[in-house]
């Protein structure tokens, strides 16, 4: 590191200079891991840049319509470009898909009808879900309330139970639901050789069953996605991954014609489906999001590295651990209290270039049953494929570190959140020691 960066971390940022050397020492330890991610986003680049090579993409589709959004070509063309890249017969790409949550909320609500049963085959799901399908909160217009049936099969040894997935399978089994990435859990990302597994044996026992998956936080993390593999519909938010960074907003659906039909008829009308939505402007920022996205991603799987490797160097438990295959670009630390939990947040957004003067605070946040603590300084509120981190305020107090669209951005949140515990005696100093 140059004595001008110790610097200005040190005299500017008034990070400790124990701090610095410490972080800097353990980024040595993880350069072998950067290879391999470095490959993955070469080919990802390359399949993305092919995909709108393919439809012609040109600077005119960049324009956008009024009203209704009749004959958008541009809109058009994203979504031929999503099911390029994600191998699938049909997509629905939409600035006006609120979030990811919405994005498979309206896959479940346009897939199921009364009396069809669901099955989330890894375990529970995502806290925003647990309230979607009525297992939580007491909200009206869920997917219990609209008659549909509810299971979970949860995780054994951390892997997707086959067996028990077969066995819970009923006559009235119409969709298994796959949440690829870690959440607000302790276990790991499913990687896609497991997803493929266990969708081979699903389909060999009953082919018509739809396999979904919830692929948030898992896009180009590796150089196959879960539809490359035999899932039949998946969903994600564009202020994940696939934003690259630039999308204000927006949630996609993949998959299958006839299913992809369906989740559009549910999003607008049916008899309408894709063909209205205005785009407002934003298909120049999604798919230049998306050309980004590769690298992107490649940038926060770093970052998430190095900071799993500076906690687990402090003496916490994280996960994924630094030699697990990564499936998404989370990195859980089990921070054990409260009170790292918050200044960590506050480290991350301390080390922000938008709001880093704002304190994050826990809060009741819509969806979310415990109080969230959110370090969000994002050009973009709420992108968490920005430098961000969270975690909700429950037992046993994990903090989870996603995003940043620099590589350095991330060592630079791995610096002042290491900084903050440490300047409020929340880590023994003695491990800082290198
Ligand atoms: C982020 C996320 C979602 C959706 O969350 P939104 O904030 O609504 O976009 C769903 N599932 C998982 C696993 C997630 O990480």
């Amino acid at each position: 590191m140059l004595e001008e960066t110790i610097n200005i971390l040190c005299k500017q940022y008034g990070v400790s200079e124990e701090v610095v050397k410490f972080v800097n020492s353990k980024e040595k330890l993880i350069q072998d891991k950067f290879k391999n991610i470095d490959q993955v986003a070469e080919y990802n680049h390359y399949k993305v840049i092919k995909s709108m090579q393919d439809v012609k993409l040109t600077s005119t589709d960049f324009n956008w319509t009024t009203g209704y959004g009749y004959g958008d070509i541009g809109r058009d063309k994203v979504e031929e470009i999503y099911s390029i890249i994600f191998n699938t017969e049909d997509a629905l790409v939409r600035p006006l898909i609120a979030s990811g949550t919405h994005a498979i909320n309206l896959t479940l609500s346009g897939l199921l009808r009364p009396n069809d049963e669901f099955v989330s085959i890894t375990g529970s799901p995502y806290d925003t879900l647990q309230e979607v399908i009525g297992i939580k909160g007491n909200q009206k217009g869920t997917l219990l309330d609209y008659g549909v049936k509810y299971k979970e099969v949860p995780l054994k040894e951390n892997k997707i139970d086959i067996n028990g997935v077969i066995e819970s399978i009923g006559q009235d089994t119409k969709l298994l639901f796959i949440q690829r990435s870690t959440g607000y859990s302790d276990r790991r990302a499913i990687p896609i050789k497991e997803i493929e597994k266990a969708i081979k044996a699903i389909k060999d026992y009953k082919k018509d069953i739809i396999v979904m998956v919830d692929n948030c936080y898992g896009e180009f993390t590796d150089v196959v996605e879960p539809t490359d593999v035999g899932a039949d519909i998946m969903a994600g938010s564009l202020i994940k991954n696939p934003g690259g960074g630039l999308a204000y907003a927006g949630g996609y659906v993949v998959g299958k014609k006839d299913l992809v039909e369906q989740v559009a008829n549910r999003s607008t009308a049916p008899g309408i489906g894709k063909a209205c939505g205005l785009t407002f402007g934003m298909t120049r920022s999604i798919l230049q999001g998306l050309f980004l996205a590769p690298h992107i991603v490649a940038q926060a799987l770093k970052g998430a590295i190095l900071i799993g490797v500076v906690y687990k160097e402090l003496g916490f438990d994280i996960v994924p651990d630094i030699d697990d295959v990564r499936s998404d670009i989370i990195q859980g630390i089990k921070l054990q209290t409260p009170e790292r939990v918050v200044e960590f947040c506050k480290g991350i957004q301390k080390a922000s270039a938008v709001d880093s003067y704002i304190t994050p605070m826990p809060w009741n946040m819509p969806g979310y049953k415990d109080k969230v603590v959110m370090a969000a300084g994002g050009f973009v509120e709420g992108s968490s494929i920005e430098l961000s981190a969270d975690g909700p305020m429950r037992e046993p107090y994990y903090v989870y570190f996603q995003g940043g669209l620099t590589y350095e951005h991330c060592k630079l949140g791995a610096m002042i959140s290491v900084n903050n515990l440490y300047k409020n005696n929340l880590i023994s100093k003695n491990k800082l020691t290198i």
